[in-house]
Formats: structure tokens, C-alpha cells, sequence
């Protein structure tokens, strides 16, 4: 039987709340405004990830599938130089791919599940999960048909992430629309875009949000085995931390 491993976000405050880290085997979310850190999270971990257990790693490579353009390999280079990596191995060690639509994405990840079949990966990026979804299919009438296509690519993603041992770490947007988050959203008064079918397939959900000063907060939102907990991390030139 294969054994859950963790993955460390790169704050140990957060980590705590999480019980040491991102789960394999299982989807994770985070979700937040722009410019909370979801895309440093995933620059963080994709280094993290590779790292031995005692670093709070998987020794494993990394898949990233980057929707909005903003993977930043340099960024990669600085978060190797904190965990004192070599930063060209670091940047090997990710695959990297850029979706350029939902069609593509969902290509993709059956591309990946060929790699994955090697049992070296550990961790599967998805930064942003709805990005391209959002864009093909914008239009009211369209609504039916994404979330059907949307259900088919997470329920792969969940099976893959069993079937091979992997954390799937996904970002999310929230809703833009104040009216709709008035109506529908939960105390914080943000809510994720992707329905019900998102809210299904995450196992653990985070959102981030801005604190004091350069403080940022993840708060545990949904998981099967933490409660609802926050805790506070900053971003730094070696990514995230305390
Ligand atoms: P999101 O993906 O949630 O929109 P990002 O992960 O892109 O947000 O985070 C953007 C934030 O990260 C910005 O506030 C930016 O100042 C900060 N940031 C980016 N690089 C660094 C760095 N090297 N050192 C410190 N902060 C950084
Ligand atoms: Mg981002």
C-alpha cells in the first residue's frame, strides 16, 4: 500500500495547521485575491517538493502546468539558493508547461500521466486551475458544458493523484462580482469560482488573504482531517516562510 507523504508549503506556521504539509493522494486548493501569494506557493513547493522528507520534501520531481504566464524560473533559482540546491538541478527537476487553452490543459494532463507512470513525480501544479476554462467558455449558455468538462478534468486529476502517489496543488480565482459574493459567499466574503463541482473534487481548501503590513493568511476553509485554522506567512526573495 502506498504511503501519504507531505509536502511543505515553506512556513512552518502553516505547515502546523496542515499537520506538516500538503497531502498527496488528494487535491488541494488555494484560493485568493491577486497578489496573496498562490503563485509564490507554487514556486515555493516545487522546489520544497524535491527536497529530502527532513526538509519537509517528497524527493520527488514536479509537474507544472502554468494557465496564466507567470511561472518565473528565475524565481526557481532563488527559492534553490534558501534550501542551498543546486539551482540548475532544481530547474530539472520541473516539467513545465504553459496551457494555452482547456482543450490543452486537459491534453496535458493525460501527456503526464504517461510521466507520472515512472513513479518519480510527487507533485502536480495546476496554477491556475479555471483560468482557461473561464475563457473558453464565458458565454451564460456555456455554463453546463464547462462544468462537465470541468468534472472530467478533476476527476482525472483526483485518480492520478491516487493512482501514483502525487500532491495535486491547484490555485483558484474568486468571484470578481460583489453583488454575487454578498449573496453567496461564506464569512469572508469570498468565494472560489468553479461551483460545485470544485468544491467537490478539492479535499482541502485554503484561502489567502492579505493581513497586517506584509503579513499574509491562510485559512483553512474545508479537509478531511484539520480544523478550520489559520496561520500567518510572508513572501520573501526564497519564497514563502514565517
Ligand atoms: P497571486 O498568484 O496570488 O496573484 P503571487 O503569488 O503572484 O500572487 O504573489 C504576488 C506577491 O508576491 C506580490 O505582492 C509581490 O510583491 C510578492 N513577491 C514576488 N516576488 C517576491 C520576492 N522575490 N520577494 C518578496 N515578495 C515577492
Ligand atoms: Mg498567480
Amino acid at each position: 500500500r502506498k504511503r501519504v507523504v507531505r509536502v511543505s508549503t515553506g512556513s512552518k506556521q502553516w505547515d502546523a495547521i496542515l499537520n506538516g504539509g500538503f497531502q498527496s493522494m488528494s487535491i488541494s486548493e488555494v484560493y485568493g485575491e491577486f497578489r496573496c501569494g498562490k503563485t509564490q506557493l507554487c514556486h515555493t513547493m516545487s522546489v520544497i517538493a524535491q527536497l529530502p522528507k527532513d526538509m519537509g520534501g517528497a524527493e520527488g520531481k514536479v509537474a507544472y502546468i502554468d494557465t496564466e504566464g507567470t511561472f518565473r524560473p528565475e524565481r526557481i533559482v532563488q527559492i534553490a539558493e534558501r534550501f542551498g540546491v543546486d539551482p540548475e538541478q532544481a530547474q530539472e527537476n520541473i516539467s513545465y508547461a504553459r496551457a494555452l487553452n482547456s482543450e490543452h490543459q486537459w491534453e496535458l494532463l493525460n501527456t503526464l500521466s504517461m510521466s507520472f507512470a515512472t513513479n518519480e513525480y510527487r507533485l502536480l501544479i495546476i496554477d491556475s486551475i479555471m483560468a482557461c476554462f473561464r475563457v473558453d467558455y464565458c458565454g451564460r449558455g456555456e455554463l453546463s458544458e464547462r462544468q462537465q468538462k470541468l468534472n472530467q478534468f478533476l476527476s482525472k486529476l483526483n485518480q492520478m493523484a491516487e493512482e501514483f502517489n502525487i500532491c495535486v496543488l491547484m490555485t483558484n480565482q474568486v468571484q470578481s462580482d460583489p453583488g454575487a459574493s454578498a449573496l453567496f459567499a461564506g464569512a469572508d466574503g469570498r468565494k472560489p469560482v468553479g461551483g460545485h463541482v470544485l468544491a467537490h473534487a478539492s479535499a482541502t481548501r485554503i484561502l489567502l488573504r492579505k493581513g497586517r503590513g506584509e503579513e499574509r493568511v491562510a485559512k483553512i476553509q474545508d479537509s478531511p482531517d484539520c480544523p478550520e485554522r489559520e496561520a500567518t506567512y510572508i513572501i520573501t526573495n526564497g519564497g514563502i516562510n514565517d
